[in-house]
């Protein structure tokens, strides 16, 4: 064995024995400088979300296409953070991106933060609530103007307040 592969061999090994040491439970959230308004433990948000909304929102579970109502919701308002309320996105700023999931061109102002998200062999860019840190979804640059941006959002990760009048 040469050193090249004996490097190869000895980084698979690691990233095995981490895999095994997590005991393939689910997968944790990406280490973050982040801090959010709003702390839970792992057992308070099992408590007050659907388990549908837990896996999402705090394990970064992707909902099936078309499996949520807010996909083709199209009514004025305001969708807001099903983890805390916050109001992310608007609905003057969502399109029917005809992938299957409630689809923004931005985010309501300081209300979505982002970071990098190299899971499942792709770079993509992951966008979470400011103030829970509740996972929402990706941001993609296939979007249609004025930003060119597609946020791609998990419909039970949020919920929807029409607007009144
Ligand atoms: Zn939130």
């Amino acid at each position: 064995m040469n050193r090249r592969n004996f490097l190869i061999y000895g980084g698979t090994l690691s990233v095995i024995a981490i895999a095994a040491a997590k005991g393939f439970s689910w997968p944790a959230q990406a280490a973050s400088a982040e801090t959010f308004e709003i702390k839970k433990t792992d057992a308070e948000w099992r408590a007050i979300l659907t388990d549908e909304q837990y896996r999402i929102l705090r394990h970064e579970d992707t909902e099936r296409p078309f499996s949520s109502a807010l996909n083709t919701e199209k009514r004025k308002g305001t969708f807001q953070c099903a983890g805390c309320a916050l109001p992310v996105y608007s609905s003057e700023a969502k399109y029917d991106s005809g992938t299957g999931w409630p689809s923004f061109w931005q985010s309501l102002p300081g209300a979505v933060a982002t970071r990098e998200d190299n899971s499942l062999f792709m770079s993509r860019t992951e966008c979470h609530c400011r103030r829970c840190g509740g996972h929402l979804g990706h941001v993609f640059d296939d979007g249609p103007a004025p930003t060119g941006k597609r946020h791609c959002i998990n419909g039970f990760a949020m919920t929807f307040a029409p607007a009144s009048a």
